[in-house]
């Protein structure tokens, strides 16, 4: 057994603990059946715990269309090397954290356009063979994790005016009208069943 102390230790070391705890964070929803554990990264003095709560209820408010909702399961502290994200290899570099189940949602104080640099991303859900994880930058809308998720279960961008997954600015429909749409709903569903077999989602309670 001794032989895994320094193991355990190092991985004790490799995740420290934010002084934010989920307990301090939205649940899902009582009547949610599939409930997706999310594993929070946050920089050092990241406090803002509306920001969160604002990001978790849209994401749950619209996933209760299909039965879905998210939860985060653990926070952690992200190294303030990798608190500004600016280019692919730091996108990707941010995977080395944690494991692909629970997803992995890293906030981030920024985050730039990986083609274009000068330019300024709000969100996005990066790819690495079969991993996948969320990166969001702390100045998106409330909306914005809700979007990643549509990314996570299996939708692309929509020209559908109601749909979230639509980056168009838009005047028509108001903000609490806009959710995953009947024609995105099945692909969420398909897709989410098939990562949780494949145990790459995973449930924050059991069913
Ligand atoms: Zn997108």
């Amino acid at each position: 057994m001794s032989n895994r102390l320094p193991l355990l230790f190092g991985l004790l070391l490799a995740l420290p603990a934010h002084a934010l705890t989920p307990a301090e964070l939205p649940k899902c929803p009582a009547k949610t059946a599939i409930c997706i554990a999310l594993d929070l990264w946050l920089p050092a003095d990241f406090s803002d715990t509306d920001w969160l709560r604002a990001q978790l209820d849209v994401a749950n408010d619209r996933l209760a269309v299909v039965g879905a909702g998210v939860q985060v399961v653990a926070v952690h502290t992200l190294p303030d090397a990798q608190a500004r994200v600016e280019t692919v290899a730091q996108r990707t570099a941010l995977g080395d954290h944690g494991q692909q189940a629970p997803l992995r949602w890293f906030v981030v104080q920024h985050l730039a356009d990986a083609a274009d640099p000068a330019a300024v991303r709000k969100g996005v859900t990066w790819r690495q063979g079969q991993q996948f994880w969320v990166i969001e930058s702390q100045s998106a809308m409330r909306w914005v994790l809700a979007h990643e998720l549509g990314h996570v279960l299996g939708l692309p961008h929509s020209t559908e005016a109601k749909s979230i997954m639509n980056k168009t600015p838009r005047l028509w429909p108001p903000p609490w009208q806009i959710g995953f749409t009947a024609r995105e709903q099945p692909v969420q569903r398909r897709t989410l069943a098939r990562l949780l077999r494949a145990q790459r989602l995973r449930l924050a309670r059991p069913e």
